[in-house]
C-alpha cells in the first residue's frame, strides 16, 4: 500500500493509477486541486475524489478504464462553462482535458484538428493565422467540447451552421476504453449521436472541423437603446430578421449598462436593449445592410466597429467572469406574436439582476437548412431562441434569481414548440423530460445508441440519455 495514499485516506489503487499516466492526478489537500475543482459558475462547489489532468488520449482511456473498473462516478471537464457544473462531481473522478488544447490547421484542405479540452480562443487563434474559422461560440473561454457536442451557436450560425454542422469527425474514447473514430464513414451511428448529444457517448479527444474564410476583419454593429425604446426596437428586429441575408447573425439583449470601465460611469446600471449583429462577409456590404439597426432611435451607446475576428470572439469575455453566479435557461419561440413580444418586453424589463440579460437569438439561415434527423441535435425550425441568461454576484440572491428564471421559462412555454437548446438548460433538473424536449423525435434513436456504447451509463454527468435496462435489451 502506498504510504501517501494511506495518510490521506485514499484507496491505494488511486496512487497506482496515478503512476501509470503521463498526466497528473490532483487529489484533495493541494491548492492546485482547489483551483481545478472550480468551474465558471460560482454556484458549483463540488469535491471530486481525484482530478485526472490528462496529457493525451492514452491517459483518457486509462482514466475511463480505471473509473469503470472501480465503479467511480465520472465527469468530463472541457472548458468548465456548463452552468449545471457537469464538469465536476462529488466523490468521483474528473477526467480533466484542460491540458489537452492543441490545435492544428491544414489551410489547404481547410480543416482544423483540435484536442477535446481546447477553448474557442485556442481554435480561433490558430485558424485565423490562415484567415479561416470554424463556427464557434461567442465567448472565447468556452470549451469547444461541451459547446460543440451539444450543438454550438455563434456569430457564424446563419452563414455556416451550428458547430456540429462543421464537425467532420471526432476521436472518442467510449465507456469500454476503446478509441474510436466517428465520421460519415466510420461508426456513422456514433457520428450522428455525438453531433448534439456528444457527452453521453464518451470522451472526445480530438475534433476535426471544416473551416471557412472569415475576416481577418469583421463588422460588429451593436447599438444600445434606452429601455423606453424597447418596444420599437423589438418590432424593428422582428421585421428586419425576416429579410436579412445569411451573413447576418444577430440578437437582442435586454440588459443594463454594465458597471465597469468599458462604459461611461454615468450610464452604469441604466436599462438598455442592445442589438448586436455580426456580418460575416464584406464589411462594406455589412455596413450598408446593418446601418438601419443603428437608426431605430437615438442610441444611448454604440459599440459598432470593424475588428479582427479574434477580437470579436473575445470582445464580450469580460461580461462572464469566473466565480459569478449563473443560471441560464432557454426555449425556442415559434414566432414573435404581439403577445409573445409583450411578455418578452415585460421579462426584459423585470430581470432579477443587472448583470444578466434576456437574449433573443435570431436563428434560421444555414443552421435551419440541416434536416432535423441528420444529426442528434433535433429540430431546427424555430426562428428564435429566447434565453434567460440570469447572472448575479451575491449568493444571497440565488434563490430569487433562480426562481425568477424558472417562472419566466415556464410562462413563455406557450409561445414555443416545447423545445430548448440543451447548452442553456439550467441545472437540467427536469431530467428526462427536459432531454426528451431537447432532442424531440431523435430521442428514441439516441437511447438505442447510448445502450450500445454506454450500457451502464458511465457518462451521466450531462443532459443524460438513460440507456435501456439490461433486461429490455436481452428480451
Ligand atoms: C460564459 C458562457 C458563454 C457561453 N456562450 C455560448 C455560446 O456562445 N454558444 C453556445 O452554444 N453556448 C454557449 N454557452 C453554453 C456552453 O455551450 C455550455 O455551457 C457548454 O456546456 C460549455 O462547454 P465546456 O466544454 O466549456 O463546459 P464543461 O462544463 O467542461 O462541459 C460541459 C458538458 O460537456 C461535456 N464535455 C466537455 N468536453 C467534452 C469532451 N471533450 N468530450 C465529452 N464530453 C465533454 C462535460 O462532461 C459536460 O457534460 C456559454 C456558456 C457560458 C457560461
Amino acid at each position: 500500500m502506498s504510504t501517501a495514499a494511506a495518510q490521506q485516506g485514499r484507496a491505494p489503487e488511486f496512487d497506482d493509477f496515478a503512476s501509470t499516466i503521463r498526466g497528473r492526478v490532483l487529489a484533495p489537500g493541494t491548492q492546485e486541486y482547489e483551483e481545478a475543482r472550480m468551474v465558471r459558475n460560482g454556484l458549483i462547489d463540488r469535491r471530486p475524489a481525484m482530478i485526472v489532468r490528462c496529457q493525451g488520449t492514452a491517459d483518457v482511456a486509462d482514466a475511463i478504464n480505471f473509473a469503470r473498473d472501480h465503479q467511480q462516478l465520472v465527469s468530463v471537464r472541457g472548458g468548465g462553462h456548463n452552468v449545471a457544473g457537469n464538469a465536476v462531481n462529488d466523490g468521483g473522478i474528473v477526467i480533466d482535458l484542460s491540458d489537452m488544447r492543441a490545435v492544428f490547421v491544414d489551410p489547404v484542405a481547410k480543416r482544423a484538428y483540435a484536442q477535446g479540452g481546447a477553448t474557442w480562443a485556442d481554435v480561433d487563434r490558430e485558424t485565423q493565422l490562415f484567415g479561416l474559422a470554424a463556427p464557434g461560440g461567442v465567448v472565447s473561454s468556452t470549451g469547444i467540447g461541451g459547446l460543440t457536442l451539444h450543438g454550438g451557436l455563434g456569430w457564424l450560425r446563419r452563414k455556416h451552421g451550428l458547430c456540429i454542422d462543421n464537425l467532420r469527425s471526432v476521436e472518442i474514447v467510449t465507456a469500454d476504453g476503446e478509441v474510436r473514430t466517428a465520421s460519415a464513414s466510420s461508426n456513422p451511428d456514433l457520428y450522428w449521436a455525438v453531433r448534439g448529444a456528444g457527452s453521453n457517448f464518451g470522451v472526445v479527444t480530438l475534433m476535426e472541423f471544416d473551416l471557412h474564410p472569415v475576416g481577418p476583419e469583421v463588422l460588429l454593429t451593436a447599438p444600445a437603446y434606452r429601455a423606453k425604446e424597447a418596444p420599437k426596437v423589438l418590432r424593428f428586429f422582428r421585421e428586419f430578421v425576416r429579410e436579412c441575408p445569411d451573413e447576418v447573425s444577430s440578437e437582442l439583449l435586454f440588459w443594463s449598462v454594465p458597471a465597469n470601465e468599458h462604459f461611461p460611469e454615468e450610464l452604469h446600471g441604466e436599462q438598455i436593449v442592445m442589438f448586436p449583429a455580426v456580418y460575416s462577409g464584406d464589411p462594406d456590404e455589412g455596413e450598408r445592410i446593418l446601418q438601419p439597426t443603428r437608426e431605430i432611435a437615438e442610441p444611448l451607446l454604440d459599440l459598432t466597429g470593424r475588428m479582427p475576428y479574434t477580437a470579436l470572439q473575445s470582445g464580450f469575455d469580460w461580461a462572464f467572469p469566473k466565480g459569478w453566479l449563473y443560471y441560464w435557461k432557454s426555449l425556442y419561440l415559434n414566432d414573435l406574436s404581439a403577445e409573445a413580444m409583450e411578455e418578452t418586453l415585460k421579462l426584459g424589463a423585470n430581470r432579477p439582476s443587472p448583470e444578466g440579460f434576456v437574449a433573443l437569438w435570431q436563428l434560421g439561415g444555414a443552421m435551419s437548412r440541416v434536416p432535423a434527423d441528420a444529426t442528434a441535435f433535433g429540430s431546427r425550425d424555430a426562428p428564435f431562441l429566447l434565453s434567460f441568461d440570469v447572472t448575479w454576484t451575491d449568493a444571497a440572491d440565488s434563490e430569487r434569481c433562480i426562481a425568477w428564471t424558472r417562472n419566466a421559462w415556464s410562462s413563455m412555454q406557450r409561445f414555443g414548440p416545447g423545445g430548448l437548446y440543451l447548452n442553456f438548460a439550467g441545472f437540467g433538473e427536469e431530467k428526462e423530460a427536459l432531454v426528451r424536449a431537447g432532442y424531440g423525435k431523435n430521442y428514441d434513436r439516441l437511447v438505442e445508441i447510448k445502450t450500445t456504447y454506454d450500457p451502464a451509463n458511465l457518462f451521466r454527468m450531462n443532459q443524460n440519455i438513460v440507456p435501456m435496462p439490461v433486461s429490455a435489451v436481452a428480451d
